[in-house]
């Protein structure tokens, strides 16, 4: 079958799910046998969401070709299983990137270069996606950050714009909109939708299919004066009501036909709906899990997004468990040694999340000696894991200047340190250790138990600074076990005290590689081990 494109745009609001219709657009048309691939557009400057503060961005998510990226691929690759790489998030800034350098280069020898054609062209190429032509995908989907109607995403839409003239019904177009609920006038409101799709339509693009977001249920009188407002056909308008969980919106969005709507719109017979077995049976246990178990989350970022990945992660671990996680955020600012019981209390376990620079390390290293001497089951990943280590080195080893390089120069006992790969760079984008990296473990290790026995992994890193080999010995004499180890570099990946219940830290990211069909092993043994207690 010859490639066919899906773009999704969004209107009257940003923060509407794009990422999860996108993602759930790509579940529906693989569980129909189709291959797909789903990428993201930011119309940002930043070359990669990489030095973006997740304030200002969320999460960042690491592809595993060590792409630093937008969070909505972990939506992808949670719904799809599918991995993602570098070139399935591009912004503004990269497109720039290539435009300029190639400039320079002299390969546009005596052009004018300009927004149309050069920009649009590169945004164009990108989206054709001729790098992946060779996997012969049946779709791809292009998610396409911001709102209709900023300056910033107008190259986007006039690439969108042309490509559909070049292509014809290859290509579908779904624009999602809020429809809100007017308390005092007892009403739900069409009209932004009707501007925003006017707005996309000056533009040259006439969507297809309009995804509506709302709180309330939107009737079919509402839906077909949207269709007839906006040129759409009432069966390609569907509405995304508020869900308890995310993961109920692909099932919701294959009740309403949107997937067939997409395949009708391009020309293929729709056929049979998919049953979606392992989608529902999951949803199932999720309805059903009804135990609560709480998990202390110790970082420093009070914000939803800034953790995605991590929560998803326990989450999905949970319900494989048949319990539901409370995840409770306790600020690492906050923390300190008089009010850690008290701050840690009722929770079951605690996960040391990871960040950069010096705010709240202090509470995460109070959290973790807190946990390590009363036994609490303790998850660490990578500055979570690194302020394990140096929390073992003051208290345990007796150095009580230990610190990582990243927060002190002048420490003596450096148990966390820069790389010598890495001492020269300068620049800091896109220059950490990034990506996927092999790793063996010990047999018999907690670690290895968790992994069902398996001694060969390949984990997900994000970070500049390592675990010191030459205190490995120290380390293992007293009770802390380097278990995980790099075989090309040696470098620690992976340490734990096994005689505590649970107490292990990664130097790697385990939340980027768990998915809804495929929770993490590390995820899914730190939450057996909760329930245990
Ligand atoms: N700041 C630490 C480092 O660069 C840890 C990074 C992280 O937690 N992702 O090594």
């Amino acid at each position: 079958m010859q490639t066919k494109y899906i773009f999704v745009t969004g209107g009257v609001v940003s923060s509407l799910g794009k990422g999860i219709i996108s993602a759930s657009i790509g579940k529906l048309l693989q569980a129909r046998g189709y291959k797909v691939t789903i990428q993201k557009f930011d119309p940002y400057i930043n070359v990669d969401p990489g030095t973006l503060n997740p304030y200002e961005h969320g999460e960042c998510y690491v592809t595993a070709d060590g792409f630093e990226t937008d969070l909505d691929l972990g939506h992808y690759e949670r719904f799809t299983d599918i991995r993602t790489t570098r070139n399935n998030s591009i912004t503004t800034g990269r497109i720039y990137k290539t435009v300029i350098d190639r400039e320079r280069r002299g390969d546009y020898l005596g052009k004018t270069i300009q927004v149309v054609p050069h920009i649009t062209d590169e945004i164009k190429r990108r989206m054709l996606r001729e790098d992946v032509k060779n996997e012969k995908p049946d779709f791809v989907i292009t998610e396409v950050g911001g709102t209709i109607g900023d300056i910033e995403s107008q190259p986007f839409l006039e690439a969108i714009r042309q490509l559909r003239c070049q292509l014809g019904r290859d290509v579908v177009c779904v624009h999602l909109t809020y429809v809100p609920y007017l308390k005092a006038a007892d009403e739900l409101k069409t009209k932004p939708t009707q501007h925003s799709v006017k707005e996309l339509q000056s533009m040259g693009i006439q969507p297809d299919i309009l995804v509506l977001r709302t709180e309330r249920h939107l009737d079919d009188a509402m839906r077909l004066k949207v269709a007839s407002f906006c040129n759409v056909e009432l069966e390609c308008v569907v509405q995304s009501e508020d869900m308890p969980s995310i993961y109920e919106v692909p099932v919701a969005m294959q009740r309403q036909g949107l997937d067939a709507a997409i395949l009708r719109k391009i020309g293929i017979p729709v056929g049979e709906t998919p049953a979606m077995l392992p989608w529902h049976d999951f949803l199932d246990k999720r309805r059903r899990a009804s135990r609560e178990v709480h998990v202390g989350l110790v970082g420093k970022y009070d914000l939803q997004d800034a953790y995605k990945s991590i929560r998803e992660s326990l989450g999905l671990a949970g319900i494989y468990n048949d319990v539901k996680v409370c995840i409770h955020f306790v600020n690492s600012e906050e923390i300190c040694a008089d009010n850690v019981e008290s701050k840690l209390r009722g929770m079951a376990g605690v996960l040391i999340c990871p960040g950069f620079g010096q705010r709240g390390i202090d509470g995460k290293i109070v959290a973790a000696a807190y946990c390590r001497t009363h036994d609490i089951p303790t998850f660490g990943i990578c500055l979570g894991m690194q302020m394990m280590v140096i929390e073992f080195a003051r208290n345990v080893l007796g150095y009580k200047d230990a610190d990582s390089a990243e927060m002190s120069h002048d420490t003596h006992h450096n148990v966390i340190d820069l790389m010598e790969e890495q001492k020269d760079i300068t620049q800091m984008g896109g220059t950490m250790r990034l990506g996927a990296y092999d790793c063996e473990l010990t047999k018999g290790s907690r670690a290895c138990k968790a992994y069902e026995g398996k001694t060969k992994i390949s984990e997900r890193h994000r970070h500049r600074y390592e675990f010191n080999n030459s205190y490995k010995a120290e380390y293992e004499a007293r009770g802390m076990k380097c278990v995980g180890i790099n075989p090309d570099t040696n470098l620690v990946e992976i340490v734990e005290i096994p005689d505590l219940r649970w107490y292990i830290g990664t130097q790697f990211h385990p939340e980027y590689s768990s998915t809804v069909l495929h929770p993490h092993p590390l995820f899914m043994s730190f939450i057996k081990e909760l329930i245990n207690s």
